[in-house]
């Protein structure tokens, strides 16, 4: 498969995959090969706004409720047909190299906030059983989160499910200032709650930052941004420096929905990673 190509396919995350509401597979560069997606929230419910969100929240998504058992079904199709056909049989899969395509995780990760679903223990523990009959694949499950739930009790009994075998959490943190947290994230909840969140997490759990780095209204994150957001890095790498596994550093690659962002040029992630290796050993990684 030609780069283009490759390229297409990391774009192509419609979560309108064929007839399925709630599961959805995807060609991952954060999986490094073929993802299995559970979008808890075709709703488009989330308590973050990100300007850089790919989620186009003009259009009022569906309200279906949740129905564990149709999601269940929705997951064994796909992997039944994964194992059939490696999914050729389905849109852009056939273009792709079959070393590209390889099955890695199933990962809560939709069109808004998996944990803010009242029945997210339920579903991690369905998955969790998913990932024991198809023991044959390396499955690993991953939470993609903005971190904003993860000190309720009900989340964390998710979480627990979720990491039984080899799970982890992935967990957003995209500033370092309130400020430029409130001008990229636009949340009601503050930026200490989301690290005192992950802070909590790390404590327990396998996790990893997610830190999307982007330029907004032609304002590039400050110098102090980048210092003030290593700062809290290392707190959350003090709280576990076994469980922090990597800070993955992103810019934005996609369509966003909010005209005015553009990704930071590459020396501004070589810089971040830079500032980050001087303070704590965890591996980072540009993305
Ligand atoms: S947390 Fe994710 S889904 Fe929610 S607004 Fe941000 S990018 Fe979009």
């Amino acid at each position: 498969m030609t780069d283009s190509f490759l390229k297409e396919a990391w774009a192509d995350h419609s979560r309108l995959w064929e007839k399925n509401i709630w599961v959805y597979p995807v060609i991952s560069r954060r999986a490094k090969g073929l993802s299995i997606g559970v979008n808890l929230n075709p709703d488009k419910h989330c308590s973050f706004s990100c300007v850089y969100c790919q989620v186009d929240r003009s259009i009022p998504g569906p309200t279906n409720a949740l129905d564990i058992d149709a999601l269940t079904q929705e997951l064994e199709l796909i992997i039944q047909e994964y194992q059939k056909n490696g999914l050729t049989s389905f849109g852009h899969f056939k273009e792709i190299d079959q070393s590209k395509r390889q099955i890695k995780d199933i990962s809560l990760s939709g069109d808004g906030e998996s944990t803010l679903v009242p029945e997210f223990a339920a579903v991690c523990e369905r998955l969790l059983e998913i990932q024991k009959k198809y023991s044959q694949y390396p499955l690993k499950l991953t939470l993609i989160t903005n971190s904003t739930r993860l000190d309720q009790e009900r989340v964390r009994e998710g979480l627990r499910f979720l990491t039984e075998l080899n799970g982890e959490i992935w967990a957003k943190l995209d500033a370092g200032s309130e400020e430029w947290f409130q001008k990229v994230n636009v949340s009601p909840y503050s930026l200490n709650k989301v690290q005192q969140n992950i802070e909590l997490t790390v404590r327990d759990f396998p996790t990893r930052i997610q830190s999307m780095w982007c330029q907004v209204d032609g304002m590039l994150p400050s110098s102090e941004e980048i210092d003030l957001y290593v700062k809290r890095v290392k707190a959350i790498y003090k709280c576990s420096p076994e469980n922090l596994l990597e800070v993955q550093l992103y810019s934005v690659v996609r369509y966003t929905a909010c005209p005015n962002v553009l990704p930071v040029p590459e020396e501004f992630l070589q810089e971040v990673a830079l500032k980050l290796a001087a303070e704590i050993p965890t591996p980072t990684g540009i993305y």
